[in-house]
């Protein structure tokens, strides 16, 4: 087991005064068991980020951090930014304290016990370890049916994600350190932080019921979201438009050939054969086209994201001087 045992628990919050005192409740309990064992060193700490809440979620965290400091710690965002932004500044955050940081949701969804086996996975070596969930029973059909079509589309779409898993996970501070070199704006964490790499592995668990408030990941969020999944990490549509196109092309190629067949066996109307032609002709050409300027425009949109091209995980080098 290596020393390098600070962990930050990183929960972004909005709204959720329903759900707070219970969950620092729990939360406390799991992280004082984990030093009783040794699992994590005293300077661990609950890190909320409150997203901009106008109910009491700042006041609670403030007076969770004045009675325990050396427990709960608190990030206060200047407005609502969105829960992947809310997360992205408290692993930042943590990122200067932490050796290992799990982030998680305000309302525990996601068992907590789950926190052990990543815990142990990191002092194996592994720098990132996913939450992922076993089964879905107490979602709702929609929700299950959705969701899980969502992983299912992004597969095919060609973007790396591990099926099942929402934010819950355990990332080293090298691997924040590395997630904080993408400085995207269109933040899609579970797209991004497979790119970062890293010896990784999986913990499963059961994904429980809210226990108090309400989901603030209502359907028009989650296809937002959804959405911006999609588009940050694929250039697939755009390509799909180009094969799109050269289909047309070529039907249009065919349709053109067979108009001018059945002209020259005289029996046409007038005027259908230059019909036909055309408009089989220029819907491929701009579609084409269409595919064409897509392929340039995915490849500004990939080059302004400015994402670093690698990162190095270590360096065998030798000088003879030394
Ligand atoms: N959240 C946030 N900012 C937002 C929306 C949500 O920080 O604008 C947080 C929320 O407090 C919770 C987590 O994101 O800790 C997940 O939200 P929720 O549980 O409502 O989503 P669901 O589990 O229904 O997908
Ligand atoms: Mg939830």
């Amino acid at each position: 087991m290596n020393d390098k045992n600070t962990l930050y628990i990183v929960v972004p919050c909005y709204k959720e005064e329903a759900v707070l005192p219970e969950t620092s409740k729990r939360l406390e309990a799991k992280m004082t068991s984990l030093m009783e064992q040794g699992k994590i060193s005293e300077k661990s700490r609950i890190m909320f980020v409150n997203d901009g809440s106008s109910d009491n979620t700042w006041p609670i965290i403030q007076s969770l951090h004045e009675k325990k400091p050396e427990l709960f710690s608190g990030v206060n965002l200047s407005r609502n930014r969105g829960h992947q932004n809310a997360l992205l500044a408290g692993l930042l955050t943590a990122m200067n304290y932490a050796d290992m940081i799990i982030s998680m949701d305000a309302d525990l969804q996601d068992d907590i016990n789950a926190v052990d086996a990543m815990i142990d996975a990191y002092h194996k070596g592994y720098e990132v370890v996913y939450g992922v969930r076993s089964k879905r029973d107490t979602d709702t059909f929609f929700k299950r049916f959705t969701a899980e079509g969502f992983y299912k589309v992004m597969k095919a779409l060609g973007v790396d994600i591990v099926f099942n898993h929402a934010d819950y996970r355990l990332m080293s501070r090298r691997a924040v350190e590395g997630l904080s070199q993408f400085s995207e704006v269109n933040l899609f964490l579970r797209g991004i932080v497979p790119q970062i790499g890293y010896k990784w592995t999986t913990v499963t668990y059961e994904r429980a019921e809210r226990f108090a408030g309400e989901s603030k990941y209502p359907l028009k969020k989650m296809l937002a979201f959804a959405a911006d999944g999609i588009t940050s990490f694929s250039v697939k549509p755009i390509r799909l438009v180009f094969t799109a196109g050269v289909i047309v092309f070529i039907v249009s190629v065919i349709m053109l050939l067979y108009a001018l067949i059945a002209k020259i066996a005289g029996h046409t109307s007038v005027g259908w054969t230059s019909l036909m032609g055309s408009i089989w002709l220029l819907g491929g050409i701009q579609l084409l086209g269409l595919g064409v300027v897509g392929e340039y425009i995915g490849k500004i949109y990939n080059e302004t994201k400015h994402r670093p091209r690698f990162i190095i995980e270590s360096v065998l080098n030798k000088q003879d001087n030394e």
